[in-house]
């Protein structure tokens, strides 16, 4: 007899299967991240329906089948449904969703993870700061949670930290000025750009959505994170093309 197990986690994505079935995708802080099959969960009376939604984040109760994960119940505490009456909020999350997907593993320690898209959620939720900026910060972090962050701190050639710098995706990170002729990519930053990525690679996740930055640094910050991305990552996600289409 397989016995059932339960963890904490977040439904990343769902995808159905036959007419009544589906699959989701939940980030866990005790196996990493898992599929499951939920059973049922497309009838309309069933349990599992709304549990079973991108976002949903709680407790689930897993039985561990011969090939997969079943869902026998969840008791969620935040299904995000500020999220579920706006668009471009809810954009924003599923693209937070599939780069979760796109770094984690099963099996892998990915609690920070967790914490990370949790605590994004909520900074979208509360709609208390610039989302475009949460999406900067979200993806900045995510980087420096897998090990890829690029150098914020000192120039990423001759280690020096109190010059101007510039960010160059090719050198991973921050080169002064001195050394600026190997960065043909550099993006000038101010003052207040550099701090901006200083703090958001040196914060815990509790404390990353507490600041305000103006238009300018925000577009510096753009810059920088869409260098980056372009830089180290070669997928196309989905739900960013969608959100990109709609607010040009
Ligand atoms: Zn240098």
């Amino acid at each position: 007899m397989n016995q059932s197990i339960t963890v904490i986690g977040m439904v990343l994505s769902a995808t159905p299967i036959g007419e009544y079935d589906k699959r989701v995708v939940i980030l866990t802080k005790e196996k990493g991240k898992i599929s499951a099959f939920a059973k049922g969960a497309r009838r309309q009376n069933s349990p599992l329906m709304g549990v079973t939604n991108p976002f949903a984040f709680g407790q689930f109760e897993l039985y561990e089948g011969r090939t997969s994960y079943n869902v026998v119940q969840a008791n969620i505490t935040n299904y995000f449904m500020e999220l579920s009456t706006d668009f471009e909020g809810a954009y924003y999350g599923f693209y937070f969703m599939e780069v979760a997907d796109y770094f984690t593993k099963e099996y892998n320690d990915e609690r920070e993870m967790l914490k990370l898209v949790y605590q994004s959620l909520r900074a979208l939720a509360s709609g208390n700061i610039n989302r475009e900026l949460v999406r900067y910060i979200f993806e900045m972090k995510t980087f420096v949670v897998n090990g890829e962050a690029p150098e914020v701190f000192r120039c990423a050639n001759c280690g020096v930290g109190d010059r101007s710098m510039v960010f160059s995706s090719q050198n991973h990170g921050t080169i002064c000025s001195e050394c600026q002729g190997i960065a043909p990519d550099g993006i000038a930053l101010s003052k207040a750009a550099l701090y901006t990525l200083q703090y958001i690679a040196s914060s815990t996740i509790e404390k990353l959505y507490t600041f305000k930055v103006s238009d300018e640094v925000l577009d510096e910050i753009r810059k920088v994170m869409q260098q980056y991305m372009d830089a180290h990552i070669d997928k196309k996600f989905k739900s960013l093309e969608i959100l990109e289409m709609c607010l040009k």
